[in-house]
């Protein structure tokens, strides 16, 4: 068993506890309590879920966790080279066309199991700045033993991205709160730290907060590895840091790479701390690539840990860069006119940054993290045409939604958590 310990120093815990139980009771994170290690390259004869799943989780029987991890991963990556030495890693073929697909469909399928075989039922609650909410709640939808709470700022999210959550029902309940992302992710921290209301409803996150989130984030990393035999410069649409601390424990382990450009919006706190400034947590300001809203985002503690906590070794090894909406949109056009290729708005917050790089010294894989059709007013805007709709998008525009709402204070939210769900 490798186990887990928190950040700020407590544990070890077991796999099982550190995903149910999300948080560490003393307020940090949990990371494996050794540092992972690849043996590289990967074997040609299995996929990189099989292989990789074991590595990143050498808790669980190496079997079991590679059947979850090929399960999660059960659609593609397209690798697409749009100029020369410049590609777009699409991870949003999933079922909610995000790639928080992989992550929330890896930690639907480990937790069902968890409580399949102990009896027990958890309250799965989701703080969502787009894309996370839908993710989850499809992933966890009609598992037993479950119930998925996602809480939504009320004008921060998109439509489409609200339909994804609100016309499920069954055991999934999506809530309006009357706030920014930022009082969503506060009130999840608030229920996880009460133990009263975090015990009786066996509260665990989805967030990337949870180890069985973020950590096979990591496989599609690797994929690239087996795609472009030189070290590859990943430039990561960034909000809560997940995405990018993924990959950076794959870089930790041993993954080939040429370092990593975190890109960001309006919300660049953390470009600025890459940059060399203290960092300072500020409120969330929306923008075009709304999922990526985050004035404080939570895994720079793990990054941080990652590297022995020397932000300096952090800053060798990611740069930061951010982009404003005028030139999101303005990339998300040019790219078009030149190559025909559509991107959504967070995917060209990151190629924008990708752009300034010179793609005669290393190959750069911006990493497109959703599908533009669930961003038709910006995408439209931009390209002067319309843009194609997944058809899972198409089905829900046309049921009904069922939404509760409350104000972000943790009273409102007990309540609704002890309202006993359909
Ligand atoms: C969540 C999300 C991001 C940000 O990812 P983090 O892991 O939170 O940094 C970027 N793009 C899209 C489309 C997302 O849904």
């Amino acid at each position: 068993m490798v186990g887990y310990v928190s950040t700020s120093g407590s544990g070890p815990v077991s796999l099982e506890e550190a995903v149910l139980q999300s948080l560490p009771p003393d307020g940090g994170l949990y990371v494996p309590t050794r540092r992972l290690e690849f043996s590289w390259p990967p074997p040609d004869m299995v996929s990189t879920a099989e292989w990789a799943a074991p590595l990143l989780l050498p808790d669980l029987e190496p079997e079991v966790v590679g059947s979850v991890a090929a399960d999660a991963c059960n659609f593609p990556f397209p690798l697409i080279e749009l100029d020369a030495g410049r590609f777009v890693l699409e991870l949003f073929h999933g079922p909610t066309h995000a790639f928080k697909d992989v992550g929330a469909r890896f930690m639907a399928n480990l937790v069902s199991r968890m409580v399949t075989e102990s009896g027990r039922s958890v309250t799965v609650l989701v703080a969502t700045s787009g894309d996370t909410g839908g993710a989850v709640a499809s992933a966890f939808l009609g598992q037993s033993g479950t119930r998925v709470v996602a809480l939504f700022p009320q004008d921060g999210v998109s439509e489409r991205q609200r339909r994804q959550m609100t016309t499920l029902g069954d055991n999934v309940e999506a809530v309006a709160v009357r706030g920014t992302f930022d009082d969503c992710q506060r009130l999840v921290k608030a229920a996880f730290v009460d133990e009263e209301i975090s015990q009786s409803h066996g509260l665990t996150s989805a967030n990337s907060i949870n180890v069985a989130r973020l950590l096979p984030q990591a496989i599609y990393f690797l994929d690239v590895t087996r795609h472009i035999s030189e070290p590859a410069h990943f430039v990561v649409p960034s909000g809560n840091l997940g995405n990018l601390c993924a990959g950076l424990i794959s870089a930790n382990a041993g993954m080939p790479n040429a370092g990593f450009t975190a890109a960001f919006n309006r919300n660049h706190g953390i470009a600025d701390f890459l940059r060399g400034d203290p960092f300072e947590a500020k409120p969330s300001v929306p923008t075009v690539s709304n999922a990526m809203d985050v004035g404080d985002p939570s895994n720079l503690e793990r990054i941080r840990w990652l590297y022995g906590n020397d932000d300096d070794a952090v800053r060798h090894d990611v740069r930061g860069d951010w982009v404003s909406d005028e030139e999101t949109v303005r990339t998300i056009a040019e790219v078009h006119a030149r190559t025909g290729y559509v991107m959504d708005p967070h995917t060209a917050v990151a190629h924008a940054a990708a752009i300034r790089l010179d793609a005669a010294a290393f190959p750069t894989v911006t990493l497109a993290t959703a599908h533009p059709g669930k961003f038709p007013e910006v995408v439209q805007r931009a390209i002067g045409a319309p843009v194609e709709t997944p058809l899972a998008i198409l089905e829900a525009s046309e049921r009904n939604e069922v939404m509760s709402m409350i104000r972000p204070n943790l009273e409102e939210l007990r309540d609704l958590l002890d309202r006993r769900h359909l």
